[in-house]
Formats: C-alpha cells, structure tokens, sequence
C-alpha cells in the first residue's frame, strides 16, 4: 500500500522536503522545496506546487519549527500521512525505523560521528514531532544499507578498544542513493537484486559501494564522509600521518585541519578555482593547469576506489553512475573507466555522450560488464522505506 510521505531533509540552516505519493500504476507525484537561510532576515521558502507553479515566500527570521509550519500549511490539503526524515547517521542501526524515544535516543548517540548532520536532523524531528503527534515518523538513515559490510570491511586497523569501546569503524554513507541505482540497474538489466554492482555516487559528496545481491558489501566513505575519493572540497583519502605534520610543523590547530580537509580540499583545493565540477572541466577546457590536475586526480582515485572495491564482488554484472557528476558529466565516466582496462569495460563513446541529462541508460558496447548511468531518488526511496515501516504491521517491525 503506498499512501502520501513527507520527505524532510533538515541541515543546520535548511529544511529540503518532498511529499512523494506513489500511485499504484507506480506513477509517482511529487511537491517539493527548500526552506533556506533559517534563522535569518532573509529566511525564505523556494518550491514547486501540485500543479508545477513556482511557490516563494518570505518567512524573515523563521526557525525550523516555524518554516516546517508553514510548509505542511501549503501541503496539508494532500494529506501525509507519514514523515520521513533523513538521517545521515544511524550508528548500528540496520534500517529505517519508527521514530520512539529509544530511536531518537540512538540519534543522538551518534551524534559524535556526524557533528554537523544529526544535531540538525534532531531539530527538525523536534519540530515535527510537537507539530504533528499524529502523524507517525520514521527516520532513514544513509548509513542503514552499508550494515551488512563484513568485519574486514567496516574494521580500522587500530587497537580493538577503539571499536569495542567507542564504536571507532568504518560506517558508509549515501546508503539510500547506492540501494536504490543498485536495485534499479539490476531489476532493467533482468535480475533484481541480484549479481554484483560497482556504484559511484558522483555529487558534491562522492563515494563508491560494491553490492552483492541486493546488499552492500563494502564502500568507499568511512567513519565520517570524508574517507575515500576526491570529493567537491573534501579531500577524500589523505595520510593519517597529515594531521601530526601541520600540527607539529606549521602549528595548526586539530579544527584548522579539520576544516582544511572538509571544506576547502578536493576539487576546490586541487584546482584552486571552485568545488564545482562544471566549472573544474570549463576551466580545463581553456587549458588551466590546476584545473587539468584536478580533474586527472579525481578520475585516477575514482577508478582506484571502484578497483579496489572490486575484491568485495565474486563478478561484476556492471557498473553504476549516478548523481549530479555521474548522471550528467560523460567526460568523467570516459575518463574513469579508461582508468579500468583489465575489468573488461566496453565503453560505447556514443550512448555515453548522447544520454540526456536525467535519463537513465546503459552506456556500454554489450560485450562486457555493463555501464549503466541511474538518476539517484533518495527521496522516492525515503518515501518508500517510511511507507513500508508504516503500513507493516507492528509484530514485523519489532522482529
Ligand atoms: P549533487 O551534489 O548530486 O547535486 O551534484 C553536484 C555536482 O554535480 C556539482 O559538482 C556539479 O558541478 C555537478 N554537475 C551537475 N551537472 C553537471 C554537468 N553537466 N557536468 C559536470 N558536472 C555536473
């Protein structure tokens, strides 16, 4: 039974939502938008009605609470009967689960492991839950799918206390986008869940996952999103050693590295011009030498991420592009998989440059593993897994 999900995405000073409604001819009908600048004399709603009209609204100094009620006063004639939230840490919880103290209270538990994601994630819960009692609530979480990794997998190579003690693994992220391209390529190619997909996740985040029938095996983000490939203006995987070096020679304090290496590292630091890859590639089209480099080192440490996720998978049936990157740039995907000789990847140059933008497609010549570009719907999926949580009967939820 599908019925109407509110999809709320709280960050510290925004609030993304959808409400998603999946018809039972699997049509999908959907409003959404973004409340931004919360908190602010600039604080407004920017979205889309029913029928497709632009939705503005000035909402000066609204906080989360008051923005969520003005945004469920424009979507309330649609009646949700669930929320979905969006919750990038769930520490070991395994799925999507109805919102309780104890659930919430887990929320909070990992919150050291996302600082700047679950505190925000907690006030707009907060809000909902004073505003809508009613309405049952359920949170996703990006880690959920990345629970069934193997110990080698999740394991750090650091003493055992640091697990046992202080839960110090390695988590994932962007569970919902590789869960739903993974299943979505599989079930076009003719075998839902099934077989082994390499997906890379290419956006302003960025990370790698193999998946083995229907579940993730290993991926490339770790305890915190900032492990693995290059990212828009995080540095992806650097020598842990790096720390102790610009704190012992060049006095950096441990947030300046923190910092360094969060927001002003990958694309942006490489190419020392912006974290946004449209303008990485113009700036390299005209010959910018930082530019050429940045998008060299991307390409090089995406393919390496993908080859050494490989050792996860018995086979590999294909390969996965999504996100803004991955759906939209046929350069990088051309760029990468030159990186994957030995994997057998017949890249058809034409399919890949003439794919639309946001169409879905495979992109190979038919004579090897298969290269399939997914648009990622981690809201669609968000929906779906609250749907499911709330229309399961109790005695279910609870085994
Ligand atoms: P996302 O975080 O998934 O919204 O992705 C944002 C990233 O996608 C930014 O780096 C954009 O520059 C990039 N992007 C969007 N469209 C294109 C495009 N046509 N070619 C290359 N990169 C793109």
């Amino acid at each position: 039974m599908s019925i109407p999900v509110l999809v709320i995405n709280c960050g510290s000073s925004s609030i993304k939502y959808a409400l998603i409604t999946e018809q039972p001819d699997q049509h999908v009908s959907r409003i959404s938008g973004l409340a931004e600048n919360l908190g602010s004399a600039d604080a407004r709603i920017k979205g889309t009605t029913a029928d497709n009209q632009p939705l503005e609204l000035a909402i000066p100094h609204a906080d989360h609470e008051q923005a969520l009620e003005t945004i469920l006063s424009h979507l309330s004639q649609y009646k949700p009967q669930a929320i979905g939230h969006r919750v990038v840490h769930g520490g070991t919880l395994t799925r999507a689960e109805l919102l309780t103290p104890e659930i919430i209270e887990r929320i909070r538990e990992a919150t050291p492991l996302a600082p700047l994601h679950n505190p925000a994630h907690l006030l707009g819960i907060d809000a909902t839950m004073r505003l809508f009692p009613q309405l049952p609530q359920v949170a996703v979480f990006d880690t959920a799918f990345h629970q069934t990794m193997p110990a080698h997998a999740y394991r750090y190579a650091i003493p055992g206390f640091l697990y046992t003690r202080h839960n110090v693994r390695r988590y994932g992220f962007h569970g919902t986008s590789h869960a739903y391209v993974s299943e979505r390529a599989s079930s076009l190619a003719g075998h839902f869940r099934q077989g082994g997909w390499l997906s890379a996740h290419l956006g302003n985040g960025s990370s790698t996952c193999a998946v083995w029938n229907g579940q993730s095996l290993d991926t490339s983000m770790g305890m915190t999103p900032l492990e693995g490939v290059v990212m828009g203006t995080r540095s992806g995987d650097v020598d842990p050693s790096l720390h102790g070096f610009l704190v012992h020679n060049l006095g950096w304090d441990i947030d300046q590295v923190d910092h360094m290496l969060n927001q002003q590292s990958g694309l942006l630091g490489l190419s020392e011009l912006s974290n946004d890859m449209r303008t990485v590639i113009e700036a390299s089209e005209q010959g910018n030498a930082y530019a050429v480099l940045a998008l060299e080192v991307f390409c090089y440490r995406l393919a390496k991420s993908l080859a050494a996720l490989s050792c996860a998978l018995p086979h590999i049936n294909g390969l996965i592009f999504t996100g803004g990157i991955g759906e939209n740039s046929a350069y990088i995907r051309e760029k990468t998989i030159a990186h994957l000789p030995h994997f057998g990847f017949n890249l058809s140059k034409e399919g890949n440059y003439s794919l639309k933008r946001g169409a879905e497609g495979r992109v190979d010549q038919g004579n090897g593993p298969q290269i399939w570009v997914i648009p990622t719907d981690e809201e669609g999926r968000i929906a779906h897994e609250t749907g499911q949580v709330v229309t399961q009967p109790s005695d279910l939820q609870q085994n």
